[in-house]
């Protein structure tokens, strides 16, 4: 029988997730079912560590022909919002991901819950305790040291009955009562404590409006909903270990049957330079350090997709970092390298000058346009061509020449040589300083006999470079990202506020950049090489104001030092 759509090959490097399915299939546990999910609050927009368990649950259901649910854990209506609920289903799909229909939320399952917790107090399992949640808190001990029994602990079942119907009632206020279970004060599993499994609280919830005036905590929801739907395996992040035999014991107390989740827990995906934390993203969108939860420099899946990653991008780097058991910090050179291997694959190469100054070609003619060609992608011929217009007056980068420039220098300078791409060969012959002794225009020479197909074409010349006409080139604004952090892992000093790391130079914003004709058209989301300066997206706000405006996605790997050898 066929248990999994794995090529032979990737079976040799299983990852400790897929051996322990290959494991449970050969003994044909749960009848050879497999059922994932993902399980996100929606309490933020999804980032790229939520990436890595969505490709982890989605990625196995369809490896070993099983299922994978979508479901909502929206146990705090205090912070939860169906604008999160709406970002998570498009970031999913976007990411090449669907849940079949299988769309569930942890509030359906509010009337089983309580039920359950009824259940439990009848079985003395479950008690009402009128402690504030400090004297609570206090009460649990440390590690080392058993926590301190609750005076409500041994209320009767008929009070707790008749306390429990009056929370939901709203007949005392948040924070006065809470429902806890009756597990044991004296584990060495802090979670075992007796946890609060139910609290009051006064809000509407996005979906059962104002039905509910007690909540269940996330402990008390999350194992039993995937008990409820019938998952098999239970993946979540390693902080989720401790939490295990809570879970266990709560399916203890539930189960009908033989049939148990399993849950097995994986290390977080964390990224140098950036937070992931869903508070601290909704702090710096909240408070206005970046333009919302899609901002380019967001680690968000929105902010990702503004910035030009592509999906496959994302699920290649989720790939190559792998499922452990142990904790890492994953460097964003990885993630950045993987978006370039794409795009290098993908994206036509176009010319675009960020910083322009005035080349003028005196001895071409005043009023020709030459339409010269240009390689689309050089990795891949079926990408074709398309012409670019070169004319007397052209634009080139400010920082492509030097008049005085250092040995080993190969870019403009006057005397020197050098070859415009998709054009000719020209020599600089002077330039022209303004009054505040910028550069304002530069001279050169062309060689007529250098252009591809002509007798001197191949001549060698150390530089190329990239340029636009002036007449048939198009204004830009284009936006240069760098990290937002400006260390590598602002969490690391917990004293510190993490803001105080925010890198101020994070955005720069060019206007005047100018790039050739072909560019006309394009739309939000298309993707570019700007040659010899990196990959660039055009922004949504293009569309909205009606003008080009581009985002860098991430440079091009040693830009300027390749230069030599084009
Ligand atoms: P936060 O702690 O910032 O609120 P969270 O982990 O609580 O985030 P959830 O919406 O509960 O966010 O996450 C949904 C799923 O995604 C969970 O199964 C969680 O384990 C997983 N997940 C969240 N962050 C990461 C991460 N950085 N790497 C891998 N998986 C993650
Ligand atoms: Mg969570």
């Amino acid at each position: 029988m066929t248990t999994s759509n794995l090529p032979e090959e990737g079976k040799k490097s299983l990852n400790f997730i897929e051996n322990i399915i290959e494991k449970d299939l050969k003994e044909g546990k749960n009848n050879g079912r497999i059922h994932t999910r993902f399980p996100p609050e929606p309490n933020g927009y999804l980032h790229i560590g939520h990436a890595k368990a969505i490709c982890l649950n989605f990625g196995l259901a369809e490896r070993y022909y099983g299922k994978c649910n979508l479901r909502f854990d929206d146990t705090n209506p205090v912070k939860e919002d169906v604008e999160y609920v709406d970002s998570i289903m498009e970031d999913i799909h976007w990411l090449g991901f669907d849940w079949e229909g299988r769309l569930f939320y942890a509030s359906d399952y509010f009337p089983k819950l309580w039920d359950f917790a009824i259940d439990l107090i009848r079985k003395g399992l479950a008690y009402v305790d009128d402690q504030p949640a400090d004297v609570i808190s206090a009460q649990k001990g440390t590690p080392t040291q058993p926590g301190i029994e609750s005076p409500f602990r041994n209320r009767s079942i008929e009070e707790n009955l008749d306390l429990f119907e009056r929370m939901n009632k709203g007949e005392f206020p948040e924070g006065s009562k809470v429902l806890r279970a009756k597990v044991d004060m004296g584990s060495p599993n802090m979670h075992m404590r007796d946890p609060i499994i139910y609290r009051i609280i006064n809000h509407p919830h996005h979906r059962t409006g104002d039905s509910w005036k007690v909540y269940p905590m996330y402990d008390f929801a999350h194992g039993q909903s995937d008990y409820f739907e019938g998952i098999t395996h239970s993946l979540c992040t390693l902080e989720f270990e401790v939490h295990r035999p809570l879970y266990d014991w709560f399916i203890e107390q539930l189960k009908d049957s033989d049939y148990r989740p399993r849950q097995t827990e994986f290390n977080r995906l964390n990224l140098t330079y950036t937070v992931m934390s869903k508070r601290k993203l909704l702090q710096l969108v909240k408070e206005g350090y970046v333009n919302g939860w899609d901002d380019p420099r967001m680690p968000t899946l929105s902010g990702l997709r503004r910035r030009g990653y592509t999906p496959e991008s994302i699920k290649n780097f989720v790939n190559k970092i792998g499922y452990t058991k142990y904790e890492a910090v994953n460097d964003i050179s990885l993630l950045e390298s993987a978006i370039r291997e794409d795009l290098n694959l993908r994206s036509p190469r176009v010319s675009a000058v960020l910083k322009p100054v005035k080349l003028i070609v005196t001895n071409y003619p005043e009023d020709e346009v030459e339409m010269m060609t240009a390689v689309n992608n050089p990795e891949d011929e079926s990408m074709g061509t398309h012409k670019i217009a070169f004319t007397r007056e052209l634009f080139i980068e400010r920082d492509d020449f030097m008049e005085d420039p250092p040995k080993k220098y190969f870019r403009l300078s006057p005397g020197k040589e050098v070859r415009l791409k998709n054009a000719y060969i020209v020599r600089c012959t002077g330039y022209k300083k303004n009054e505040a002794g910028e550069v304002e225009e530069i001279y050169c020479e062309y060689d007529s006999q250098t252009k591809s197909g002509m007798p001197e074409a191949n001549r060698k010349v150390k530089g190329t470079l990239h340029w636009v006409s002036v007449s048939h080139s198009l204004e830009a604004e284009v936006r240069l990202y760098d990290r937002l952090f400006n260390i590598e892992n602002p969490n690391e000093d917990k004293e510190a506020d993490f803001l105080s790391f925010l890198n101020p130079d994070s955005l720069q914003v060019l206007t005047g950049c100018r790039v050739e004709e072909v560019l006309k058209d394009a739309k939000p989301g298309d993707k570019f090489q700007f040659q010899r300066l990196g990959y660039f997206v055009v922004d949504p706000d293009s569309e909205k104001e009606n003008r080009l405006i581009f985002n860098r996605v991430v440079s091009l790997k040693d830009s300027w030092s390749k230069i030599s050898s084009k």
